[in-house]
């Protein structure tokens, strides 16, 4: 109880009767004390004992993150389709994962540390499970990216738990998925050093040193950025062994297609293997994702099965990005898309090599596109002669020069080709040795992404060669731009009628397909190219008044 000093001379004043007494605290305050800290004990000593002994404080951080061994993985070679050459180069994993002395008794080391190698969705996590289900051993999984997000410390204490279990339960893998988030070469990027990601990198590195391969303990791992891992972790004894899991070429499409195919009801009309034909360039787990979409939209239409028509619709929904019919774009832009794709077509009809072209149109698809010219190689190829690779240039060009032409200017639909020429006519001189005034050398940059496109959350790459051939590759980079518009221009201008012809087309059908396209080009080298149906703008009410 509080009171004001002047309170006892008060009532001393008055004659009042009073007494004070000291109220003590202490007991109470211990109290207060006490109670939470004993609840603390018993919590600790209850924990204490559910850890069991050998394990310290420290453990119980790992804990948290503890990593539990996947058992009778049921997946199996045969669910892991056109990639046959990874497949062999693990079958001796595999072999030595069933029975590990077989192989020690020899004195043979097997590799401690195999690395898959591939662009994403080629089956890299999908093989890696299908070798720990072949050998029938335990499957420790973790992704890269996992540690990164740890508490300071955990990412460490997390691979020495890791490791400590798989030498328990030896044999069987070990699999860290997306080895790059974790592995990136240390000093690299503009953060500078992550420090949990480099303390966590060399506990890796310690453990990997560590252990007798003769264990039984594989290590693998996923990555679809070698180029940015860190050069101690592809050293010998730690990621020595590397298997490339590259897109699957035609075959393999129809073989990924097949595997996937199984859980879905299809109709006879399906033709897998025109599928197939129709995707080169897309991933496993896109070809998936193509059956599936056919699936739901023939479900959505309550058919019975899947038709051809459904898995065409899908393959134009992955390729493209969704179709917007309902994109409000406006008529005088709608006319220069119509320009731009004919474009495109007209210079791929009129250039040896250059691809088919498979479909023009003017519906946007996803976000970006405005329309698309869509051309198929009648095969995969795996090599492209100068020539090639200068129509194809030239194509990509043909968009942009058809709006100069017809509309007198460029416009900003053409940024994403212009963009793309560029590149491939800088990696046609620097790389490729098919400039003319360079010489017969590769201008490298270092830590160029090997299959996906760069980010730009790195550093530019640093340049290996000095100013002055910077400058000279830029003018031959230049001049090459110049050279390849002019031709798409004489080229263009010779074929002005059918461009207006198909332009107009395109117009009102909105696509044109490669055979009614193919006719066309036939029909005007015979002179007798069919007049266009009249425009859209005649046909209805006119909106607008035409200007004079
Ligand atoms: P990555 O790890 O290389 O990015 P994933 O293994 O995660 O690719 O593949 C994703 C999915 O795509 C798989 O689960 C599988 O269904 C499908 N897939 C990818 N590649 C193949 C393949 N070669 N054969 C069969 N299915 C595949
Ligand atoms: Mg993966
Ligand atoms: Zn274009």
């Amino acid at each position: 109880m509080r009171v004001s000093p002047d309170l006892a001379k008060e009532l001393q004043g008055h004659e009042v009767e009073f007494r004070g007494e000291i109220e003590s605290t202490f007991l109470r305050s211990l109290f207060s004390w006490m109670v939470p800290i004993l609840l603390f004990l018993g919590v600790w000593y209850f924990m204490m004992k559910r850890m069991g002994p050998g394990q310290g404080v420290m453990n119980f951080a790992g804990n948290k993150a503890k990593i539990f061994a996947e058992e009778d993985i049921p997946t199996r070679f045969v669910d892991v389709a056109g990639v046959d050459e990874a497949k062999g180069e693990l079958e001796e994993i595999v072999q030595f994962l069933r029975t590990p002395e077989k192989f020690s008794r020899l004195g043979g080391r097997m590799p401690k540390g195999v690395l898959l190698v591939g662009p994403p969705g080629t089956g890299k996590t999908l093989l890696s499970r299908a070798v720990a289900g072949e050998a029938g051993v335990p499957f420790f999984s973790i992704s890269g990216s996992e540690f990164v997000e740890l508490f300071v410390g955990m990412g460490a204490a997390r691979v020495r738990d890791l490791f400590k279990q798989a030498r328990e339960k030896a044999p069987c893998i070990v699999f860290i998925d997306e080895l790059d988030a974790l592995g990136k070469a240390r000093g690299m990027g503009m953060m500078g050093g992550h420090d949990e990601r480099e303390q966590t990198l060399q506990q890796l590195l310690v453990e990997m040193d560590g252990f007798d391969p003769r264990v039984g303990v594989i290590i693998m791992a996923a990555t679809n950025r070698p180029e940015i891992l860190d050069a101690a972790l592809l050293r010998a004894g730690r990621f020595d062994r590397q298997v490339l899991v590259d897109k699957p070429d035609l075959n393999g499409r129809l073989a990924i297609l097949e595997v996937h195919a199984k859980r879905i009801v299809l109709s006879k009309d399906v033709n897998l293997r025109a599928l197939a034909q129709r995707t080169p360039g897309l991933s496993g787990a896109d070809l998936e994702n193509i059956l599936n979409e056919g699936a739901l939209l023939a479900a959505r239409a309550n058919r019975d099965d899947v038709t051809m028509a459904d898995l065409d619709e899908a393959v134009d929904r992955i390729v493209g990005g969704l179709e917007k019919k309902n994109r409000v774009i406006n008529a005088e832009e709608k006319k220069r898309v119509a320009y731009h794709e004919t474009g495109h077509a007209l210079v791929a009809a009129f250039t040896p090599n250059a691809d088919k072209v498979h479909k023009i149109s003017i519906i946007p698809r996803g976000i970006a596109a405005l329309g698309y010219t869509e051309q198929r190689p009648t095969e995969d190829r795996y090599l492209m002669s100068t020539s090639e690779l200068e129509g194809k240039v030239q194509v990509m060009l043909g968009g942009r020069v058809a709006e100069q032409l017809v509309f007198g200017e460029g416009s900003t639909g053409a940024a994403n080709d212009l963009q793309r020429a560029t590149d491939l006519v800088r990696a046609m001189i620097t790389q490729y040795g098919m400039g003319t005034t360079l010489g017969p050398v590769t201008y490298s940059r270092r830590n160029q992404p090997v299959f996906i496109p760069q980010d730009s959350t790195f550093a530019p790459p640093q340049a290996e060669y000095s100013e002055a051939t910077a400058a000279a590759l830029d003018e031959e980079l230049r001049r090459f731009m110049e050279d390849h518009e002019q031709r798409v221009e004489n080229l263009l201008g010779k074929h002005r009628e059918l461009l207006e012809n198909v332009a107009q087309r395109l117009l009102t059908a909105e696509i044109i397909e490669g055979k009614e396209f193919d006719e066309l080009v036939k029909a005007e080298a015979a002179g007798d190219l069919p007049a266009p149906p009249p425009p859209l703008e005649a046909q209805a009410a006119p909106e607008q008044a035409p200007e004079a």
